[in-house]
């Protein structure tokens, strides 16, 4: 790490906001910017994942938002930040890889609709990270969790090179690659579409296409812009 990039020397500790699409390569940026700063790195997503998954296990309608909020402030969700991501504990039991199974990932999309239950996520996410030195990662994070985020990226890809890029990650092909293509594509347009903050670039935040990219030259770019925010 060069000087001018070095966090250690520098008194700020900035609240660094990735937001994006599913499959545009937020996770690996953010843990990677995270590490780089030595920061901390918090997926929003696997918080609605994880009571996504209360309301599987719980049998609650993910159309019932006076249940889910219910269910929400009954439940202990903690994101234990760890070298490869997120470690992901709901009532104190590890549900890291249970989270990213199909019927989880709808269902995360499904509950995460609600105003009420949006508002509940929004204010722990806003304890969890009040003090800087975070990389949060999300959907509403630059626009509804830090709107006074120190730099706000929005990381964006062409659809199909997104579809791509999860069918590499988990290794698929065949029927369960063109099922991953749409749930991908259900996803994004639920998230976009919601009336409660829907997926959008908040008016200040730099938008990167990452579609003809790989993950070092992301990565440069967002390093840079840090640079800059810690040494303006
Ligand atoms: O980021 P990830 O794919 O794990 O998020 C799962 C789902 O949670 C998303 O599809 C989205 O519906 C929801 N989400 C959200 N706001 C966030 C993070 C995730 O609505 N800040």
């Amino acid at each position: 790490m060069n000087d001018q990039f070095s966090a250690e020397h520098s008194p700020r500790k900035l609240i660094i906001a990735i937001d994006g699409p599913a499959g545009a390569g937020k996770s690996t940026i953010a843990s990677r910017l995270a590490r780089k700063l030595g920061y901390i790195n918090l997926e929003s997503g696997a918080m609605y994942r994880a009571l996504a998954l209360q309301a599987i296990e719980n049998d609650v309608s993910f159309d019932d938002e006076t249940a889910l909020l219910a269910l929400a402030q009954k439940s202990r969700i903690q994101l234990e930040p760890t070298r490869d991501g997120n470690r992901t504990l709901l009532n104190g039991h590890d549900v890291s890889p249970r989270i990213r199974e199909r019927d989880v990932t709808e269902a995360a999309s499904r509950v995460s609709v609600h105003p009420a239950v949006r508002a509940w996520m929004v204010a722990r996410q806003r304890e969890m990270g009040e003090g800087g030195g975070i990389v949060m990662e999300g959907r509403d994070i630059g626009t509804k969790v830090f709107p006074d985020a120190d730099l706000k990226i929005f990381l964006d890809a062409d659809p199909v090179v997104r579809e791509q890029r999860r069918m590499e990650q988990h290794k698929i092909k065949g029927e369960v690659a063109a099922n991953l293509a749409a749930d991908l594509r259900e996803r994004d347009h639920r998230d976009r579409t919601r009336a409660a903050s829907p997926l959008m670039a908040a008016e200040d935040a730099v938008v990167i296409d990452s579609t003809a990219l790989d993950e070092a030259e992301v990565l440069a770019k967002v390093e840079a812009l840090a640079a800059e925010r810690l040494h303006p």
